[in-house]
C-alpha cells in the first residue's frame, strides 16, 4: 500500500521532503501529519480535494470537521469577497461580528453571551479562565484522552512534555460515560474544581456517543456538587442547529466552539451563561483581559454567518441520511469480511475503530489495532479517499448519494486487502 502510495504521489514526496528544511516534520501540524508523507493538496474543489500529482480525492476530513460545507462553497466566497473588499482588519466593533454572535447566541441553548476568539485552543483555555475566576477555584476536571487543544491546562493529561508538574496539579481526568467515577472524584475534592470541561460526543479520541443518560448525570451532579459544566462543542455544533447541548438537551453553563462557525477561516468563540461572561466586560472596574488582534475579524465573521446560515435543519437532514447511509454501507462489509472491526457515528462524525465493541471511553480505544487503521488509511487515499489517520470520517453539505457509493465501494475494496493481512 505504502509502495502504491508513493509512486502516486511523487509530487507530495517532493514537497514534504523540501518542507522539511525549514519546518520540523514538514508542516506546522502534528494532527495532519502520517507516513511516509502527508500530500501536498494545491486545491479543494466543493467535496474534493486535488493534490500535487493530479490525483483526486472525496474529502472526508475537511479540515478536522472545519469545512462543513466543502471548499471554496460560492456562498461563502460571495461573502468573503465582499468582506475582503472592505479592507480585513482594524481595532474597532463590526456589524458581521454582532451579526455571527446573535446567530450563534440564538441558535446554542446555553449561550447567553459570547466573545470570539482565534481557534478552539483559545476557546476551552478562556472558557476554562473565566470558571476559575467566576469560582475562584483552580481544579477542573476533563476526560481522559479529552481533546480540547494546545494549551498547556488542555495538554497536561495526554502529551505532557513541556508542561509544568504544577499545571498538572490541577487537573483531574475520569473516563467519559461513567457517572459514578465523576461522583467519586466530586465526593473528593468538589471545594477545589472550578468546572467539568467535556466533550458530548468525544471527538479525537474516536468519535464516541454520550450513554443514554449520561450528559443528564454529569448536568445532575455538577448542580449537586456546585462545579460548573462546559461542553467544548468545537466538533460537535455540527450535531443540530443548535449543537449537541440542544440534540441531548443538556445545557452547559459555559460552551467551547470553533470550525464550523468560521466557514473555513481560523476561529474560536467561547459563551455561556451572562452572570459568567460579564467577567470579560471591560467597562466594569475589574475584569478579564481577553484581547487578540484577529479576533471577530470581518472575514471569518462573514465566512461564519454563510456557513450557519447553510447549516439549516434541511441541511442537517440530509446530512444524517448520507452518513447513515455510509455507516450501514461499512457494517456490511464489515460483517460480510468478519474483520475485527467497529464503527461509532453521531450524525455526520463517523469513525472506524480496529476493536470487537465500539468503544465508550478513551481506555476502550487504546484496544483498537493502530497497525490496521493506518493501513486503512492508505489504501483509501489510494482510492480516492481522503480521511483521518486514524479512522475519523466527517461529511460535507456538498456529498451526495453517489459521493457516499463511491466511498462504501473504496471501504469495502480496502477492508478486503486488509482482511487478508
Ligand atoms: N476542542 C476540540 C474538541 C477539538 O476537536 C479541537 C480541534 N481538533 C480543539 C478543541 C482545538 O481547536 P483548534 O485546533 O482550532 O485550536
Amino acid at each position: 500500500a505504502v509502495q502504491a502510495y508513493s509512486h502516486r504521489t511523487q509530487k507530495s514526496k517532493e514537497m514534504y521532503e523540501a518542507a522539511r528544511l525549514v519546518m520540523p516534520g514538514g508542516d506546522t501540524r502534528t494532527t495532519a501529519f502520517f507516513r511516509p508523507y502527508p500530500l501536498t493538496v494545491s486545491e479543494g474543489v466543493g467535496p474534493e480535494l486535488h493534490d500535487r500529482d493530479g490525483n483526486r480525492y472525496l474529502d472526508f476530513l475537511n479540515n478536522y470537521t472545519s469545512t462543513i460545507h466543502g471548499h471554496a462553497h460560492p456562498k461563502i466566497i460571495e461573502r468573503v469577497n465582499h468582506a475582503l473588499s472592505l479592507g480585513t482588519s482594524y481595532a474597532s466593533v463590526i456589524e458581521e461580528q454582532i451579526i455571527l454572535a446573535d446567530v450563534l447566541c440564538a441558535r446554542v441553548p446555553g449561550i447567553e453571551r459570547i466573545r470570539f476568539c482565534n481557534s478552539g485552543t483559545e476557546a476551552t483555555m478562556f472558557a476554562i479562565r473565566a470558571a476559575r475566576a467566576f469560582t475562584n477555584r483552580a481544579g477542573i476536571i476533563k476526560m481522559e484522552g479529552g481533546y480540547h487543544g494546545t494549551h498547556d491546562t488542555a495538554q497536561s493529561e495526554t502529551s505532557s512534555m513541556g508542561v509544568p508538574a504544577r499545571v498538572a496539579e490541577d487537573i483531574y481526568a475520569v473516563p467519559f460515560n461513567d457517572v459514578e467515577a465523576m461522583e467519586r472524584l466530586l465526593i473528593q475534592r468538589a471545594k477545589e474544581i472550578a468546572a467539568v470541561i467535556v466533550e458530548p460526543v468525544m471527538g479525537s479520541a474516536g468519535v464516541i456517543p454520550p450513554l443514554p443518560g449520561y450528559l443528564e448525570g454529569l448536568r445532575e451532579l455538577v448542580n449537586r456538587y456546585d462545579v460548573l459544566l462546559i461542553f467544548d462543542e468545537v466538533q460537535t455544533l455540527r450535531l443540530s442547529t443548535g449543537g449537541a447541548q440542544s440534540k441531548y438537551q443538556v445545557t452547559p453553563d459555559l460552551t467551547a466552539l470553533a470550525k464550523i462557525i468560521g466557514g473555513g477561516f481560523p476561529v474560536g468563540a467561547f459563551g455561556g451563561r451572562a452572570d459568567i461572561m460579564s467577567l470579560f466586560d471591560p467597562a466594569q472596574s475589574t475584569s478579564l483581559s481577553h484581547g487578540g488582534t484577529f479576533n471577530g475579524n470581518r472575514v471569518t465573521m462573514a465566512a461564519g454567518i454563510a456557513s450557519m446560515e447553510l447549516l439549516d435543519e434541511h441541511a442537517l437532514t440530509r446530512l444524517e441520511t448520507l452518513a447513515q447511509r455510509l455507516e450501514t454501507g461499512m457494517h456490511e462489509t464489515i460483517e460480510r469480511l468478519a474483520v475485527p472491526a467497529s464503527i461509532t457515528r453521531t450524525g455526520s462524525l463517523l469513525h472506524v475503530h480496529f476493536t470487537e465493541q465500539p468503544p465508550i471511553n478513551y481506555s476502550s480505544t487504546l484496544l483498537s489495532r493502530n497497525d490496521l487503521a493506518a493501513l486503512l488509511h492508505i489504501e483509501l487515499i489510494n482510492r480516492g479517499i481522503f480521511t483521518a489517520p486514524r479512522g475519523m470520517w466527517n461529511l460535507s453539505t456538498v456529498m451526495t448519494e453517489s459521493h457516499i457509493e463511491q466511498a462504501v465501494q473504496a471501504f469495502t475494496d480496502s477492508m478486503n486487502v486488509i482482511a487478508k493481512c
